[in-house]
């Protein structure tokens, strides 16, 4: 349920209106438009609730939210959500382009990568250093060492770091060095783990499960917020279907659904939702092309001897030749391709 507050409703209203909420032994969640307030009701309301909500002062409506995820919902904010990160918006006109290699290797590798993708035009730095890998003898990356190697290389362009948190114990380690937290595919239901980084005031970016279906997603980003973290990037990754020609399906069509039910940005990963290096640039397209607010590509100096994941990842000349497509695409959508940070301070 959601109380909608008239234009120009006084605090002493929106006050009155959160304390009625609680002393139903249930939780108030503000959100402050330019225009209207919107109060969310969180926990399960009682049938009286709505005629006395409606009742008091200041109240426009109460609409009861059919949707079981609220704090995600765009009924309960209705304007998008901008994700801010020192001189770098995801959400806003321009489309943000993360990239980097799967796992960080070595320094030579990442401040490599980290040059060229920079060159290009990328405005945020991946790099993996706690890898989920579906075999044990795969390489895991280089823990701390990754992290530290990782966030050198963002400092020396410039460029803020993303990397992927594993376990809630790693949480406070990997916050030490990444300006966004990385939710994995395999880690979207780990609802402690989704608890945890809701308590950090990281931006947190959470992977589509890969055989979860939208509302679900939208849960797991419910269980961040609900923690008060409003800082929630939603990355659509690619599914599990009967197709196996692609590693995964990247479900296109996910992107302007959730633009119509949530207000969190969406961005797009085509190098895990296809697996092949020479599908990451069509599903690039077609992904801004659909309304998404950004990018998550693969990219490797050699990806032939890439540890993780070198089919699908580009060459530099192919990730600038991306780049390149992309702005025509982006432009068609009346947006433009954000620029690059001047800080990384977080
Ligand atoms: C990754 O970004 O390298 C990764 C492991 O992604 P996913 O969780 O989508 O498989
Ligand atoms: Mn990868």
């Amino acid at each position: 349920m959601i109380v909608v507050m008239k234009t120009g409703s006084s605090q002493e209203e929106i006050k009155r209106v959160i304390a009625r909420i609680e002393v139903g032994g249930l939780k108030a969640q503000i959100s402050q438009g330019i225009v209207q307030t919107v109060i969310g009701v969180l926990g399960k309301p009682f049938p009286e609730l709505r005629d006395a909500l409606e009742l008091l002062p200041g109240v426009e409506q109460v609409i009861p939210v059919s949707k079981p995820y609220k704090l995600a919902s765009r009924e309960f904010h209705p304007q998008d959500t901008v994700v801010k990160l020192n001189g770098v918006t995801i959400g806003d006109k321009g489309i943000i382009v993360m990239a980097g290699p799967c796992a960080v290797e070595s320094e030579k590798q990442i401040f490599s990568t980290a040059r060229a993708v920079k060159a290009a035009g990328a405005t945020v730095l991946r790099g993996g250093a706690f890898k989920p890998r579906t075999s044990p003898y795969q390489f895991r990356g280089l823990g701390e060492d990754g992290l530290a190697l990782l966030a050198q290389a963002g400092k020396e362009n410039q460029m803020p770091v993303i990397t992927e948190v594993m376990a809630p114990e790693h949480v406070d380690l990997v916050a030490k060095y990444a300006n966004i937290l990385q939710i994995g595919t395999r880690n979207m239901q780990n609802f402690i783990l989704l608890d945890e980084v809701g308590k950090t005031n990281k931006p947190i970016l959470l992977k589509r499960g890969l055989s979860s279906n939208i509302q679900e997603w939208l849960l797991a980003a419910e269980y961040i917020l609900n923690q008060g973290n409003e800082q929630v990037i939603l990355c659509e990754r690619g599914i599990r279907t009967f197709e196996n020609y692609t590693r995964n399906t990247m479900d296109v069509s996910a992107i302007p659904i959730v633009e119509k039910v949530s207000h969190l940005p969406v961005i797009a990963d085509p190098s895990h939702g296809t697996g092949k290096w020479y599908l990451v640039l069509p599903l690039a397209l077609a992904a801004v092309a659909a309304g998404a607010d950004g990018l998550l590509i693969e990219v490797h100096p050699n990806p032939d001897q890439a540890l993780a994941d070198g089919p699908q990842s580009l060459t530099f000349d192919n990730f600038s030749l991306l780049m390149a497509q992309l702005l025509p695409i982006a432009e068609a959508r009346n947006r433009t391709l954000a620029t690059p940070s001047a800080t990384t301070e977080s």
